[in-house]
């Protein structure tokens, strides 16, 4: 059970990094930048995409992971 493991790219570098290894983080993408687009409707969509460790480093990622778990935390009790 070794080098089997399914490989992610990072959305920065796009390095291969193994799944184990790369950082999930769900991006969110806005459409309707146009004005003439229908009223006030905002199109969101969540992306998952990966990032490997320095990358999500330098993005800060890991502390943002961090403060949101604690921010669920909070909301489910
Ligand atoms: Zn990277």
């Amino acid at each position: 059970m070794r080098g089997r493991e399914p490989h992610v790219v990072c959305d920065s570098c796009g390095r291969k990094v193994p799944r184990s290894k790369g950082i999930s983080y769900e991006k969110i993408i806005r459409f309707g930048t146009e004005p003439s687009s229908m009223s006030n409707v905002r199109y969101m969509s969540k992306r998952k995409v990966y990032y490997c460790i320095s990358c999500a480093k330098h993005r800060g990622i890991f502390e943002r992971k961090a403060r949101d778990a604690e921010r669920n935390a909070a909301r489910m009790q």
